[in-house]
């Protein structure tokens, strides 16, 4: 089992603790002394930063979340002066302004060494050929996994997202080992590269490290047939760092988290209260070292569980379920929590139907309708009625099944859907427009 930095990935349990109260305790004071919102968040709270003497006082620290991050735009929220920081970075905002994150030099060495860890964890080497294939930019993605994958000695090549045929040219010129992309990219590469007359063999590539969507085992296992690899997941998020936070190992029985960079907590997100280990609720995070941008309890809004056993890989850093989903992505139809997480894992199970699909929102009255498209592997089966709609009716009764909801269904042809170079947009939201 490759480790990048085997001593503090295996560190005790008491030997984490120790770090991350020591570290919980300077980054309080930090955000205390140069972060007028902390300031004023933790005097109203009656925090004194130097009153934290256990892991479990951080439950008297008030949440953060975007909104405040988005009421602080651009760099309110910046725990040091624009002259130490080096690097900005931002997420899309969905509405209006964009999320921006600042970097200090020493933030960046720590971000490239936790990317270094979690592909090391994947199974990267310095022997490998990493092929980057998320947009350039403001985006934390590409330029994340970049510097990661430089510090663990591989040879990138960063081609950053779509011309999709190039990037199969250079990936087999090259003998690309290691793919960087959304799942549904791989995906799509794998595709293209049939229609274009490639062979598996004329590609070397044996590893996926996948991430910025989400990801069923399913479709996952899809992506590894299509290319004959060995893909892992990985998770983070530009507020907190960019990806790095957490990833999974070789045994792939969670994401590893980087417990003495960051503090994690689960809580029920309806009553903020903390849930135990191994329930499900909303991930909190804690930034412990980030000196330009650091967060105290950032609500993530991702839905995970986390247990502390230590991994049989040697981990002992405490792990996370690939998220189910975003309590923000969860849909409400006819009074039915839905994920489309639940929606992709049925549509992958079956075998006619080639991974890709659409959901359309509408809203009828005060309720809200799913409809789903799928698309077809098998165009011939447009043309036989009863087979169509045999098909039709084994989609829906698999969704009505899993979901415990009637949804219509229509088979569309084969690529007919969209296909994304980065994240899929597969929710098509009608509801303001019905
Ligand atoms: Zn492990």
């Amino acid at each position: 089992m490759g480790f990048f930095n085997k001593e503090a990935e295996t560190m005790s349990r008491g030997e984490i603790e120790a770090v991350q109260l020591e570290r919980l305790r300077q980054v309080v004071r930090r955000c205390y002394d140069n972060v007028p919102f902390y300031h004023k968040r933790l005097d109203e709270a009656g925090v004194d930063p130097d009153r934290i003497r256990a892991l479990s006082d951080i439950q008297y620290i008030p949440y953060t979340t975007k909104e405040d991050i988005r009421d602080n735009y651009p760099c309110g929220l910046f725990a040091v002066p624009k002259s130490q920081v080096v690097r900005i970075h931002a997420s899309s905002g969905t509405t209006g302004k964009p999320t921006v994150v600042g970097y200090t030099q020493n933030d960046l060495e720590v971000w490239s060494e936790l990317v270094a860890r979690i592909c090391a964890a994947a199974g990267a080497t310095a022997d490998d050929v990493a092929q980057i294939c998320f947009g350039y930019g403001l985006f934390t993605g590409a330029l994340g996994l970049h510097y990661g994958l430089e510090k663990l000695g591989c040879m990138v090549v960063p081609t950053s997202s779509g011309n999709t045929e190039r990037q199969l040219m250079l990936m087999k010129d090259l003998g690309t080992t290691a793919v960087i992309a959304t799942p549904s990219y791989a995906m799509y590469m794998a595709e293209s590269a049939r229609e274009l007359g490639y062979a598996k063999g004329d590609f070397q590539l044996r590893l996926g490290i996948l991430g910025s969507e989400g990801c069923t085992p399913e479709l996952r296992d899809k992506i590894e047939e299509a290319w004959g690899i060995f893909v892992t997941d990985n998770y983070g998020m530009s507020e907190l760092m960019g990806p790095g936070v957490s990833g999974e190992c070789e045994l792939r029985c969670g994401l590893h988290f980087a417990e003495d960079h960051f503090l994690p907590e689960i809580v029920n997100p309806a009553t903020l209260e903390a849930v135990p280990d191994g329930q499900p609720g909303e991930l909190v995070i804690t930034t412990l070292t980030k000196e330009a941008f650091p967060l105290l309890r950032y609500r993530t809004k991702d839905i995970t569980r986390i247990t502390k056993e230590p991994c049989a890989c040697g981990r002992t850093h405490a792990r996370m379920d690939k998220t189910t989903g975003r309590s923000d992505d969860m849909l409400k139809i006819r009074g039915v929590n839905v994920f489309p997480s639940q929606i992709e894992s049925v549509i992958m199970n079956i075998k006619e139907v080639a991974g890709h699909y659409q959901l359309v929102l509408r809203r009828q009255g005060y309720t809200d309708t799913l409809e789903v498209n799928v698309e077809l592997v098998d165009n011939t089966l447009l043309e036989k009625y009863s087979e169509l709609e045999k098909l039709t009716q084994k989609v829906h009764d698999a969704l009505k099944v899993t979901l415990g909801l009637d949804c219509p269904v229509t088979l569309v042809q084969s690529k007919s859907l969209e296909r994304f170079a980065g994240k899929a947009k597969r929710i098509v939201d009608l509801r303001d427009k019905s």
